[in-house]
């Protein structure tokens, strides 16, 4: 019998993460189940900073951006004191299952709790890099690329107007996938990502070969490429961009910021509901997905790993499309 849970945010916030809190929340109340928020990720866990969550607490969320649990990067749950802080805290509220929503760090910290207690953890995906195994999309992902391809489109019209060369860096330290698809939906000429063995030498031959009077020409570029980052890569292609300005746009932390998609509302609300249904079925120690429209359980282990490939097909939708 599940009568209480505990529930964080932790690492990278990301649009969706409320949606997905009060999905939990309120199937949790549905089914009479307590839910104590802990504040700021694994560091509320450690210093007992919580919350319960009723109705009211969160009514008006769904819509807005951020996580009203608020998130952080601990360090100190890294250490053995920590989590054994933590654990303490667990136990303290006689909790009977946790849900961690947070990316792939998150769910390395979710094992080890596990490993250390006889609690039932289950994870939400909340990061804008839709880098974990065994879910579509991320709670963050779809916010995220909108953002970034309304900033391509804004980025085209100046570009286009002084015929500049402009290269926009997206967020991404392992994975590009934000970056893949806000290129291929913003039409960019270009695109760096780790994922692909793009060859310098290749684009620079792109450049070379970029007709005179081609009307805007936009590299996309992920911060975790192998070229260093987008200034770096400024200097390195500029002599051969024939005399064009060369500019660079880093979008930084606005991908992060701003109301879900109502894809992203739909989707948190789905896996928050779920993680609930699975904890009160017993389920432990996996991360709750979405694969092919359907809901889908991935053990922590292999949730965490990275995706190494990206999908072939879009792989050759950027080279074609951008040729
Ligand atoms: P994002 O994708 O937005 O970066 P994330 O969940 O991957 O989100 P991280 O900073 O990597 O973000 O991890 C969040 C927190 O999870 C860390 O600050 C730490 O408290 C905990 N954590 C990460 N890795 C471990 C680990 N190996 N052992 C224990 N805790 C961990």
């Amino acid at each position: 019998m599940i009568k209480r849970i505990g529930l964080l945010t932790s690492g990278g916030d990301s649009p969706g993460m409320n949606a997905c809190i009060r999905a939990v929340v309120r199937t949790a109340l549905y089914h009479q189940i307590e839910v104590v928020g802990f504040l700021r990720g694994y560091d509320g866990l450690i210093d007992n900073q919580f919350c319960i969550l009723n109705h009211k607490e969160v009514s008006g969320i769904i819509n807005k951006g951020g996580t009203i649990l608020k998130t952080a990067r601990s360090e100190r749950f890294r250490t053995t004191e920590g989590l054994k802080q933590a654990v303490t805290t667990i136990q303290q509220h006689a909790l009977d299952g946790m849900i961690v929503i947070g990316g792939d760090g998150s769910f390395r910290g979710a094992i080890e709790l596990a490993k250390h207690s006889d609690i039932a953890v289950l994870g939400c995906a909340g990061t804008i890099d839709n880098d974990l195994v065994g879910t579509d999309f991320t709670i963050g992902y779809d916010t995220a690329i909108n953002t970034a391809v309304d900033a391509i489109d804004k980025i085209r019209d100046t570009a286009e107007s002084h015929d500049r060369v402009f290269i926009i860096e997206m967020m991404g330290r392992d994975a590009g996938l934000i970056a893949l698809r806000s290129a291929i939906a913003g039409g960019a000429e270009a695109l760096l990502i780790p994922e692909l063995n793009n060859d310098l030498g290749d684009l620079i031959e792109k450049i070379k070969g970029w007709r005179h009077n081609k009307g805007s020409r936009i590299i996309v570029v992920s911060e975790g490429d192998e070229v260093g980052g987008a200034y770096k890569l400024a200097e390195t292609i500029k002599p051969y961009c024939a005399g064009l300005d060369v500019k660079v746009s880093i979008l930084g932390h606005i991908q992060r910021g701003g109301a879900p998609t109502c894809m992203e509302r739909v989707n948190a609300s789905i896996v928050g509901y779920h993680a609930v249904l699975e904890l009160m079925s017993g389920k432990r120690g996996c991360m709750v997905g979405i694969i092919n429209r359907q809901v889908a359980l991935t053990p922590f282990e292999n949730a965490v790993k990275h995706i190494e490939r990206i999908d072939p097909v879009l792989e050759k939708l950027i080279k074609v499309l951008s040729h």
